[in-house]
């Protein structure tokens, strides 16, 4: 699932269309075959002919906002992919599971492809509606924030409520950090020589401050290089793979060795979520 990294690669791209503007944005005929797509506007006729002001990021949310309200709220899910086409003719080529057509009034046009359908593309009626959103309103620092702010984060840290938790359960809550998921939380933890299961109480002043520099690091590494491509399921909206996935020395490397120890990396579950950890280096 693309993690913040991946999402603000993804905006950086489709910026291309900031200022330019729209002829039409429809859902296409495919869109309809989901249950929740049934029954919406084909064709969101309000944002013909205005002009896309910008495309922000909330976390892994994309916000389009244009000359005029609404605003349009997007989340890539597990599958979700923008491609960016010079013809309508090349959405055959380009997509597999084509949803939402961004039809510009020239080109180029982008293309929501979303194969398994747990993306979301839907309006909201202004910016101040997004920011009370559940998941926007209750988001901590963004981890791709530069520079970290790293006095935030720590006193985010120490708060009561989140004392009791693991840190690598904690490091998959938005509160804290934002733009983390499976990926960096486990190169984070690697980073920063800490076991995912130790209880956030128990970690020290400096081990609380070098995982904040780890998050950092990895995260912006990550963004540097276009995130992470494993599978076909993410792409740039250019085509582009990331090429992040080179340098993680935990994450999906179960039974391979440890980089630094030769320790065979190991997986646990927390909270549903797997974890790759080196039980040698990781304290
Ligand atoms: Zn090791």
């Amino acid at each position: 699932m693309p993690e913040g990294p991946e999402v603000e690669a993804v905006r950086r791209e489709l910026l291309q269309l900031q200022n330019q503007e729209i002829d039409k944005i429809t859902f296409t005929p495919l869109s309809q075959k989901y249950p929740k797509y049934q029954g919406k506007e084909h064709e969101f006729s309000h944002f013909s002919s205005q002009k896309t002001r910008d495309i922000h990021r909330f976390n892994k949310f994309l916000v389009w906002e244009f000359e005029n309200e609404p605003v349009i709220l997007n989340h890539l899910g597990m599958t979700g992919r923008w491609t960016m086409i010079k013809s309508l003719k090349e959405i055959e080529n380009k997509t597999t599971h084509p949803k939402v057509i961004v039809r510009m009034k020239s080109p180029p046009h982008a293309v929501f492809d979303d194969s398994r359908n747990f993306g979301q593309f839907r309006t909201f009626p202004s910016m101040e509606e997004i920011k009370k959103y559940p998941p926007i309103k209750k988001l901590g620092i963004d981890g791709l924030t530069d520079p970290f702010p790293l006095e935030e984060y720590l006193t985010r840290l120490g708060e009561q409520r989140f004392q009791q938790k693991q840190i690598g359960d904690l490091l998959m809550d938005a509160r804290l950090v934002s733009g983390i998921g499976n990926i960096y939380k486990a190169e984070s933890l690697y980073e920063a020589k800490i076991h995912p299961e130790r209880k956030v109480s128990t970690l020290s002043e400096e081990e609380a401050e070098l995982l904040g520099k780890s998050i950092s690091k990895t995260l912006l590494r990550a963004f540097h290089d276009k995130g992470s491509s494993f599978d076909a399921r993410y792409r740039l909206p250019s085509g582009e793979e990331g090429q992040a996935q080179r340098w993680h020395k935990v994450y999906q490397r179960l039974d391979e060795s440890c980089p630094e120890c030769n320790t065979k990396i190991e997986k646990i579950i927390q909270n549903n979520r797997s974890t790759y950890y080196c039980p040698t280096c990781q304290k």
